[in-house]
């Protein structure tokens, strides 16, 4: 039993009963044990930069491909889902951003290209990796992504910093890439990991190079590979 649940009875028999009763009955309650049952402890939380400390802008919900708040989960339009997000998620896509690792790439260089060239009301991806590993914060993850035409219902879109076709990807950015997956798999009871280009077959996205790392990064965090996990609107 949860030490919440117990607490929960405690203060139900209080209120029922008075403090004293309550907390003779509370001392005969099952207390919190690491049974087999239990799901394991959540991994180590990673550090996410926020949208504010990049400078993101705000969506915009006039924008040309993406506007308005949808009143019925479409797979077009921007759209807050109102579910546990537990429910609502089933597969962790990966992305490159197909631009260099020598270039000057920033979270903020890609908001502005998925606003101003792709008419999107926001940063299509909820997180991003750059070169040193570090993670940002995308898209609200509240709201349904914009990086896996078809499917981005139930879809977390990551996306790493490089092009993953030419470039390889850096230890740094494995390794963050993988504490994100373990997080994300276990926070929101994941099912599946896939390649972008595994859900748009017109896209290599996200590159030879950051493919082959796919496997194993979907087995350490308890995935399966595929996007056999994806759910349609309903
Ligand atoms: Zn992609």
């Amino acid at each position: 039993m949860q030490q919440r649940s117990r607490r929960h009875i405690l203060r139900t028999i209080s209120a029922l009963g008075g403090i004293g009763l309550g907390a003779l009955i509370y001392r005969w309650l099952p207390r919190a044990t690491s049974s087999a049952t239990e799901p394991p402890p959540l991994p180590p939380a990673p550090v996410i930069v926020p949208r504010k400390a990049w400078g993101a802008s705000p969506p915009n919900h006039t924008a040309i491909n993406e506007y308005g708040i949808a009143s019925s989960p479409l797979e077009t339009n921007w759209y807050v889902y109102r579910d546990d997000l537990k429910q609502v998620y089933n597969t962790v896509a990966i992305h490159h951003s197909a631009h260099l690792l020598a270039s000057d790439e920033t979270m903020k260089s890609i908001q502005d290209l998925h606003m101003r060239r792709n008419g999107w009301a926001d940063i299509g991806y909820h997180y991003g990796i750059d070169r040193d590993g570090v993670i940002y914060e995308g898209r609200n993850i509240q709201a349904r992504g914009a990086s896996v035409a078809g499917y981005n219902t139930g879809t977390i879109g990551v996306v790493v910093m490089g092009n993953f076709e030419t470039d390889q990807p850096l230890e740094a950015q494995l390794t963050a890439l993988q504490q994100m997956v373990n997080w994300l798999a276990a926070f929101y009871e994941l099912s599946h990991l896939a390649g972008h280009g595994e859900f748009n077959s017109e896209t290599v996205c996200p590159g030879r190079n950051l493919s082959a790392y796919l496997d194993q990064v979907a087995l350490a965090a308890g995935l399966q590979r595929g996007i056999s996990g994806h759910v349609p609107p309903r």
